[in-house]
């Protein structure tokens, strides 16, 4: 292999690429945040970040990962005692219920395992046994970035209101926004949690919960402390109320240039429209390597999600993969989160490829040519004709 001199290249699945732009319209010194330029700049984010969601409704920020997402939408909704139902298909739907129930919450979760989406049956029958309303809350994720399914939204609140249960309706699009389409108020979503480091194509560091009327009149039955309380963020007065203090200033002119490119220049149906092409020829180039070296961990194409791609291997090839592209090529594949504990000898048969946020052809065929490459320069079996298989995939967006 030839000396690598290129900076690495992430394609795990979060956080993502971050494009140049972004990069450069966060190099500046600081602004003022009492007044001028930055004040006026955020005030444009709020509606671009509703679109991204497809919400008319309310929408508060925090600095936070993904996980201050989840407590935030939590701390806002249910307290001490009260129940929440949590769908779980994978490692992420499993954190959600965990962190609830450190809260004091009583948590109940169905278990769909982790190659299967969430069965809107069970739900509909769960909730049926529950006429009293016990059940506060039911959570879910979009997709669970750890089995690669995606779950039915649009049935699962189906399942809901044929059960006739007024449970508030979450979901978590950590990994799905702007990657997966996601129609928050046309879905009946009450509230839906994301962070800017996958999707929205920004560095780690800020979360953002939307919510709609129903969510704010949970609020009012429970009491957030003041820094998760979204009240205050979603209707300051004062622009530092927005951050409960300090502006994520830079945070945020990066996320700016990043909504450009998805709202202003691109649009969500296109946005959408690319990650469902570009992960097809993903899957195409699993398909074309073939059953013997690695198969898909979510079997039916309709289940999978746009943002990432959760892979089974032969014995040990995932590993070799992973070390080979990290070391040789600089590229980084994902680890297969939450299939084996990562001393188990089977923790080297899973790996991930994320496509989420910044992904165009040059990359996309890049990382699976590189993993193509990986295959052959450690003489792993595979079938040929894998990147053809993508770009023709491609070739026809
Ligand atoms: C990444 C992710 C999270 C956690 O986000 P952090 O920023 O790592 O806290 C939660 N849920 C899903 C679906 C994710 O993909």
């Amino acid at each position: 292999m030839v000396p690598c001199h290129s900076p690495s290249l992430l394609a795990i699945p979060g956080p993502s690429v971050i494009p140049e732009r972004v990069l450069r319209a966060m190099h500046r010194a600081s602004p003022n945040i009492y007044h001028g330029e930055l004040i006026e700049m955020v005030d444009t984010l709020w509606p671009d970040l509703k679109a991204v969601a497809r919400t008319k409704h309310s929408l508060a920020l925090y600095i936070a990962n993904g996980h201050g997402a989840w407590e935030a939408a939590l701390a806002n909704t249910v307290g001490p005692g009260d129940a929440i139902l949590v769908l779980v298909t994978g490692r992420f739907g499993q954190g959600w219920a965990d962190m609830a129930r450190r809260m004091g919450v009583e948590v109940e979760t169905i278990d769909f395992g982790k190659r299967s989406d969430a069965d809107p049956q069970r739900l509909e029958e769960r909730l049926r046994q529950d006429g009293a309303g016990t059940i506060k809350a039911v959570l879910t994720v979009q997709t669970d970035t750890a089995s690669s399914v995606i779950n039915d939204v649009v049935a699962l609140r189906k399942a809901i209101d044929a059960a006739g249960h007024d449970a508030l309706f979450m979901v978590d699009c950590i990994a799905s926004l702007a990657c997966d389409r996601f129609e928050m108020d046309d879905w009946g979503v009450d509230v839906m949690v994301s962070a800017c480091q996958k999707g929205l194509m920004t560095p780690a560091g800020m979360a953002f919960v939307w919510f709609n009327d129903r969510a704010a009149t949970a609020r009012e039955r429970v009491s957030p402390s003041q820094y998760w309380d979204w009240r205050d963020r979603s209707q300051a007065q004062i622009f530092y109320q927005k951050f409960a203090g300090t502006a994520p200033t830079h945070h945020l002119y990066g996320l700016r240039e990043a909504l450009d490119m998805l709202i202003k220049e691109e649009g969500m149906e296109v946005c959408w429209a690319r990650h469902g092409r570009i992960a097809k020829a993903v899957w195409a180039a699993v398909d074309a390597w073939g059953e013997d070296c690695m198969h898909h961990n979510i079997t039916d194409p309709t289940k999978r999600s746009a943002a990432v791609s959760a892979i089974t291997t032969a014995p040990g090839v995932a590993g070799k993969l992973r070390a080979w592209c990290e070391a040789e090529a600089g590229l980084t594949l994902g680890i297969g989160l939450g299939m084996a504990e990562p001393d188990a000898p089977d923790y080297a048969n899973y790996f991930r490829i994320g496509h989420m946020g910044h992904q165009h052809p040059p990359m996309t065929l890049g990382v699976l040519a590189t993993i193509d490459l990986a295959l052959k320069a450690q003489g792993i079996g595979h079938g040929n004709g894998a990147v053809e298989a993508a770009a023709t995939v491609l070739a026809e967006f």
